[in-house]
């Protein structure tokens, strides 16, 4: 499972993926490039543990406003095609009016426990058509906090690297965290 959420800012403040040369990684190839940094992430989260979260928590919240501006949505759709976003019954009950269903027939239809948590079934969601959410105001709540760049305590994070295999945001700012830091592969 897990969580979502799509654009944050307006799409004409953003670079289409299409569009610009100076492009950020493509949707397309992250997971492929993300994983052949494995290695080099082991030493990187080594490296993190040399600083506090109250120095790298503004960093990453900087260069996260950096990318998220940069970086358009509608043209991306990753976490939309490949993730799996948790849910709770408020929205399962916004959910649910939205397909004129009883949110108990939703929950059936749309909804699995994993143990620990409900999350959406589906990939890509029921609810992306054209690489947009078809009910963004009414979207579940993680969707809204994905990619969960703005947490406090980053370095302990584990879904970040989950993430950063899938979100070009995540990847873009854990990419550019390195160079911030200093960081020489090892
Ligand atoms: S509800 Fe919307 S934002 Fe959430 S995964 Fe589905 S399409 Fe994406
Ligand atoms: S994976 Fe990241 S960049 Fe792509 S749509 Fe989701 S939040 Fe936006």
């Amino acid at each position: 499972m897990y969580c979502i959420i799509q654009s944050k800012l307006p799409y004409q403040t953003k670079i289409s993926f299409m569009e610009t040369e100076n492009q950020s990684i493509h949707p397309n190839q992250i997971f492929q490039i993300a994983k052949a940094k494995a290695t080099e992430n082991v030493f990187f989260k080594k490296h993190l543990r040399g600083y506090s979260s109250a120095e790298i928590d503004p960093l990453v919240a900087k260069l996260y406003q950096v990318f998220s501006a940069k970086i358009d949505c509608t043209t991306c759709a990753n976490c939309c095609s490949h993730l799996e976003p948790g849910i709770d019954e408020s929205d399962i009950e916004r959910l649910a009016f939205t397909k004129n269903m009883d949110p108990i027939d939703f929950k059936r239809a749309h909804v699995a426990f994993d143990g620990d948590a409900l999350f959406l079934v589906a990939k890509p969601c029921l609810f992306l058509e054209d690489k947009q959410c078809s009910v963004y105001a009414d979207r579940p709540l993680s969707c809204a906090a994905y990619p969960h760049l703005e947490q406090a305590n980053f370095k302990y994070k584990r879904n970040v690297w989950s993430n950063y295999l899938v979100c070009p945001i995540v990847f873009e700012v854990i990419e550019s965290l390195k160079k911030e830091l200093n960081f020489n592969g090892q």
